[in-house]
């Protein structure tokens, strides 16, 4: 059964190169029947915060993409650590290093002076004799020495490592006894049965690492995929500055999860040509086999277009419920359906939506100058007057078709076409000439509004 997992560590927001890489895990657990796993590593308890922890999990509820099980969180499960460093001191596999700052500060500066690159030598590897007084000891795992670690990542196949220049017994706990980042990765992807590990192409040095440790513990090594980074139009990492990065800011900017899901699975996969998947259609085609090698570049153009897209095709429940973040309520609104419709092709976000919803649902404060100077003259202004008292004798309106059919016969007594008004009255409507269909808005407003927004305007 394939077993795969998303593993943020908390240090401020979920970055959309690491949703991306849960997705893919996701998809990858979902097409294979397996489980997709969800862990905390919040070991570094200097960089991570419970907020931060709570930030990602409110993040990932709100992309939907759901975990088998508990969320497990690394900070709760450090005596299980303990008890494996332990078990490989026990087995001589890992060994007590008393090495001060001092003397590792003095071996280093050596072997810069020398223009080698800094590392352990090894020193306490046999040491059998007294330990020095007042040292406590950062446990070390014992490296090869020689020889090759090589594994086949599923993106980026055969890769490599010299033991003898990549690698140097690296600390597994810490003088402190807290366990290092990869020690508990290693611990952690055993115990929770992940067998498939996908995750950014950052995390590649470490893996030589991590596989001499799931030798040592006599663990079976997981099957990789690094996934190569998603960069900015100009080829760099992609940053703060380029746009969003934290997922939670997408939502505030009025994207649909479906959407940025979408966006994210092609950014770095693709089949054929397609661009728009559905769930159904990720969840049986992804593979992360077939993930590029190269990085992909992130487009923000192609993103609105695929939240247009999502917008557009929303059913209304959906659409009055992600209106409500925005502070729309149409959930009461008698003409609801036909504002959504009038709406949905015209909004790229659902910041849009809610401001062409406002706009439509609230008397306009202010007009819009440049159209006020380039349709209200002298002659629409009385046209609009005559068209206020018309309107204010005829019954009471409610269709569109009724406001169409009425405003015809108005403008056709005097020889006028609709586009000698319709500027004048959507500007009384909306305070700006740009809005849909002018004679759904009116039904949307309603008689009295309509009413009462010519008023405003001419009076
Ligand atoms: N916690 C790591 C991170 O947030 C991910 C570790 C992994 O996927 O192996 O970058």
């Amino acid at each position: 059964m394939v077993v795969t997992r998303f593993a943020p560590s908390p240090t401020g927001y979920l970055h959309i190169g690491g949703l991306r890489t849960a997705l893919y895990s996701y998809l990858w657990a979902k097409r294979n029947n397996g489980k997709f796993l969800f862990r905390i590593e919040d070991t570094d308890l200097a960089r991570n915060s419970k907020e931060a922890a709570e930030a990602i999990v409110e993040a990932f509820k709100w992309v939907g993409l759901a975990h088998e099980g508990e969320i497990v969180y690394q900070s709760e499960r450090f005596d299980l650590y303990k008890s494996y460093v332990q078990k490989l001191l026990e087995e001589g596999k890992a060994y007590k290093c008393y090495m001060s700052k001092e003397e590792l500060d003095a071996l280093r500066e050596a072997q810069m002076a020398r223009k080698e690159r800094p590392r352990y030598d090894g020193r306490y590897r046999n040491f059998t004799g007294t330990p020095p007084a007042g040292v406590e000891p950062v446990i070390r795992i014992k490296a090869p020495t020689s020889g090759v670690i090589s594994f086949v990542d599923g993106v980026k196949g055969e890769v490599s490592f010299n033991a003898s220049d990549m690698l140097d017994d690296f600390i597994i706990a810490r003088s402190d006894g807290t366990p290092t980042y990869n020690f508990v990765v290693v611990i952690d992807d055993a115990l929770m049965g992940v067998n498939e590990v996908i995750r950014g192409d950052d995390h590649l040095s470490n893996t030589p690492k991590q596989i001499i440790l799931y030798q040592a513990l006599g663990f079976d090594v997981p099957k990789f995929y690094h996934v190569p980074m998603i960069l900015n139009p100009e080829g760099k990492k992609l940053s703060k500055r380029d746009g969003a990065v934290d997922v939670m800011e997408y939502k505030r900017e009025g994207y649909l999860p479906e959407a940025l899901l979408n966006f994210l699975i092609r950014l770095g996969w693709s089949h054929g040509d397609q661009e728009i998947f559905s769930f159904d259609e990720m969840k049986e085609w992804f593979d992360p086999n077939n993930i590029n090698k190269s990085a992909s570049a992130y487009n923000q153009e192609k993103l609105l277009w695929l939240n247009a897209h999502y917008i557009k095709q929303a059913s209304y429940e959906r659409l009055i419920e992600e209106l409500r973040f925005f502070d729309v309520d149409l959930s009461l609104h008698v003409k609801k359906t036909l504002l959504i419709d009038a709406l949905r092709d015209r909004a790229k976000t659902l910041v849009e939506f809610a401001n062409l919803t406002k706009q439509i649902l609230e008397a306009p404060i202010c007009y819009d100058e440049k159209a006020v100077e380039k349709f209200l003259n002298n002659d629409t202004v009385i046209l609009l007057e005559h068209y206020f008292e018309a309107l204010k004798n005829e019954k009471m309106l409610q269709e569109a078709s009724e406001f169409e059919t009425f405003t015809k016969a108005f403008l056709e007594e005097r020889g006028l076409k609709l586009k000698d008004l319709a500027q004048a009255i959507r500007i009384a409507m909306v305070g700006s000439s740009v809005s849909p269909s002018i004679f759904e808005v009116l039904e949307i407003i309603g008689y009295a509004g309509v009413i009462e927004r010519i008023e405003k305007l001419i009076s």
